[in-house]
Order: C-alpha cells, then structure tokens, then sequence
C-alpha cells in the first residue's frame, strides 16, 4: 500500500503567517523562527499581538479563507487521491488550516492545535508532538505503507529522509544546495511524474 505525505504550507497553501500579516497589515505578524528562534516565544507574541488587534478565531479564519489554496493544488490533490492514500504532515494548526482544508476537499491532515476563549480570543497554542513529520512517516514505514514524501523546506527534510523517497517542491536556493539528495520540482505536474517515479521505483525494488 502506497501513502504520499505532503507538507501543507509553500505546498498547497501560502504561508499563513506571512500572507495573514500581508492581508491585515499586521507587520510584527511577519516575524518567523529567523527572527526569533525561540518557537514558545514566538508562538505567544503572536497569539498578544492578535489578541491587541482583538482578532479572535472567527475573524482569523476569515481572513484564512480569503486566502485559498494555491492555484491548481485542488486539483493536483484530487488526483493524487485517485491513485494514492494521502496525508497532510504540517506544522500549522487545525483551526487556521480548517478553511483551506474545505477548499481542498478535507484531505486528512496532521497537525497541531490552539486553545480558544469563549470569547474567541486564542489563548495558547499545542503542540501535538515534537517532530511530528519525521515520526509520522517512520509509523507509517513500521505499518507496511510504502511512503513517498514532499514539501519545500527545512521543516520537511527529516520527513523526505524517513520516507522510502523524499522529494522538494518550489524549495528556496539554500535547501536545493543544503540537501542535494532530493529531487527537486517546480510545478505540480513536475511533482506528481516524481511521485509516481518513486513508487515505481520501489516496487522494483
Ligand atoms: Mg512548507
């Protein structure tokens, strides 16, 4: 039995934070772990400084659905489904990710999540397990799935590593130099001939 694992955002989606700090003109929302390489630090400015604009879930998830997948990743999911088992590995949590995930037709996901006051307000955030894409995929190896990975950056690449092949999508400059033992791809079409490349490959194997 064969399973694609994607990552989500720079994959299917924009980057969240970054198209939602854009969107809301939010500048301090465009931080990442560059700039502040504490994730806990991180995560709880961002959760003050939405709760200072008193955007709560609703208003957030609107502006999430604006957004949309990227163009043509609808249907290069739906194909995907129509030969393969796929999941979702991300870093993003349920409750931003839950319109985009409507709009791709609800594909299983993985992810983390947030905690919400009655008012809307998000208070804290968790995580569901520390290096979660990694030990996704090694469960599902130890289920006899054979597994074939992509995403577009350093968060993925301990996954694309613990899969039977990894592949890169749309990565920036310094990963395609840093992990020169994966395939990289720029477009969905390019993406799914290696996918289906990969799992042809196993079977011989
Ligand atoms: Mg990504």
């Amino acid at each position: 039995m064969q399973i694609v694992c994607l990552d989500l955002e720079g994959v299917l989606v924009p980057e969240i934070w970054i198209e939602f700090a854009a969107r809301t003109g939010i500048h301090e929302l465009r931080r990442t772990t560059r700039d502040e390489p504490d994730y806990d630090k991180l995560m709880k400015s961002r959760l003050a400084i939405l709760a200072e604009h008193r955007l709560g879930l609703p208003d957030i998830q609107k502006v999430i659905a604006d957004m949309g997948p990227l163009d043509g990743a609808r249907a290069f999911v739906d194909g995907l489904r129509e030969d393969y088992q796929l999941i979702i590995l991300s870093d993003t949590f349920y409750e931003f990710a839950h319109p985009l995930m409507r709009q791709l037709g609800w594909p299983t996901l993985f992810c983390h999540s947030l905690q919400t006051a009655n008012d809307g307000m998000l208070v804290d955030y968790r995580l569901r397990m520390p290096d979660q894409k990694r030990e996704a995929v090694r469960r599902l190896r130890e289920l006899r799935f054979t597994v074939v990975a992509a995403g577009d950056s350093y968060n993925d690449t301990a996954m694309l590593g613990e899969a039977h092949a990894g592949i890169l999508f749309h990565p920036p400059e310094n990963v395609i130099r840093e992990f020169p033992q994966f395939p990289v791809t720029q477009s969905y079409a390019e993406l799914r001939a290696e996918i289906d490349k990969a799992f042809v490959a196993q079977a011989s194997a």
